[in-house]
């Protein structure tokens, strides 16, 4: 079993690829020009944030980056490019090779190619008319072309996880993406089209591989072919005969330089598995649990960083307190008193973290709260004596003790458990 990809993921630029139109626009045909229509005579301007993107993305997946980088045309003809090519890229792509590495198993897939194109206009179909929307036309995109190294469904998402995280790290938090698989169980490759979204490649690759062995069982043979996936049944269906890149006409793109890739600035790239691979091995956390906050998410990352050799067990609570109630983009003082307060038995809540951020240079509510703790013990160990004489010699009257602190204070219950027999000790003698 064999499966390679090819996913396009739009770019989030303001403007698209060789236009100044806006890019994502939403009412119809809104966000065209001459250029992104493919008018006679109009000229491609090559827009840099897009370049600086598909680098990012490029390096996270260990490409080499191409210097010069160039375009061609490939030439068909479609109702969805009027100019009858799509500028994309062919012998001098922005990434060559790399690989992503899936870390439970620690085996890498290869990546074989990353290039920019732009996206056609976006076909409508009715019942017995089509519609064209141009605002599509011309958004940046790139198309990540994997070795066929996945060798089935697990992997298969294994990879997609990683390869999501390499783009929520290089500016791509929601990447939507759409991909080209192609499966093959015996010698004959059957490339599945044109499928959006995650759980939809992961629900036709399923589909495909078990189609394919039951051709293969009943002792046919597997057809070469193009199909493509059908959301409404989830199956694929034969499409058309196999085109390859043979069948396409390329042509250089006349109309755009050769680029030098040297002069773009990218961010540096974060391998966030890669990390919580590493941090979870050196503090002894669950590779899991730091995998599940960080793998998409920068600013919790920054927070583990800052706080894990602090306190592995509170910075991962603290994290995981601030996810939430959604507040990860804390300040840095912040979050180290948040940590504080949670060393101290307060959970993590909008109030708290408000609290810390009005004290600025003052004690905190955090650590008032802890006062504050063993006061509703102190006063209720005075109430209740009888009671808490009997926790001396049965643990589960405790739970009185414990249920109405956690409830006045929102407290973290072990931490009231173990600060009301220390109380109670004290209080009674020990
Ligand atoms: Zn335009």
């Amino acid at each position: 079993m064999r499966i390679g990809l090819e996913v396009h993921v739009t770019l989030p630029t303001k403007s698209k690829l060789f236009c100044s139109c806006s890019n994502g626009t939403e009412n119809p045909n809104s966000a065209i020009c001459p250029i992104c229509m493919g008018m006679p005579g109009s000229k491609p301007m090559l827009n840099a944030e897009a370049v600086r993107l598909a680098k990012t993305v490029s390096l996270g997946l260990g490409s080499r980056i191409s210097n010069p980088m160039s375009f061609v045309r490939k030439v068909y003809f479609y109702p969805d490019l009027p100019k009858s090519f799509q500028i994309t890229q062919l012998d001098q792509p922005i990434g060559v090779g790399g690989k992503v590495r899936l870390w439970a198993s620690g085996k890498d897939i290869g990546i074989r190619r990353v290039q920019i194109e732009e996206d056609p206009a976006r076909i409508i179909r009715g019942d017995g008319y089509s519609l064209l929307d141009f605002n599509r036309s011309g958004s940046p995109l790139i198309e990540i072309v994997t070795e066929p190294d996945i060798t089935g469904e697990a992997e298969l998402k294994a990879f997609v996880e990683e390869l999501l995280s390499v783009l929520a790290y290089s500016g791509i938090p929601k990447a939507e993406a759409r991909a080209d698989l192609n499966i093959s169980i015996s010698d004959s490759r059957v490339e599945v089209k044109n499928i959006t979204g995650i759980s939809n490649m992961l629900a036709a690759a399923r589909y495909e591989m078990a189609r394919q062995e039951a051709v293969l069982r009943s002792g046919g043979s597997v057809a070469v072919e193009t199909r493509s996936f059908d959301e409404a049944s989830m199956t694929t269906e034969s499409s058309r005969e196999k085109e390859t890149d043979e069948e396409y006409g390329f042509v250089y793109e006349p109309d755009l330089a050769e680029y030098d890739t040297g002069a773009i600035a990218a961010a540096k790239p974060i391998i966030a598995g890669e990390l919580a691979n590493s941090i979870a091995m050196r503090y002894g956390l669950s590779e899991r649990t730091l995998r599940e906050l960080v793998l998409y998410d920068g600013a919790a990352l920054r927070l583990l960083e800052l706080g894990v050799s602090i306190n592995p067990g509170v910075c991962v609570a603290a994290i995981e307190g601030l996810k939430k109630i959604g507040r990860m983009g804390v300040p840095e003082a912040t979050f180290r008193e948040l940590m504080v307060a949670v060393a101290n038995g307060v959970k993590p809540s909008t109030e708290l973290v408000e609290a810390i951020e009005k004290g600025g240079g003052k004690p905190s509510k955090a650590l008032v709260d802890k006062d504050r703790i063993d006061a509703e013990i102190i006063g209720l160990i005075n109430e209740r004596k009888e009671l808490a004489e009997q926790c001396r010699s049965d643990a589960k009257k405790l739970n009185f003790f414990i249920g109405v602190v956690v409830k006045r204070c929102g407290a973290d219950p072990r931490y009231v458990a173990a600060r009301a027999t220390e109380l109670i000790n004290r209080a009674l003698g020990a």
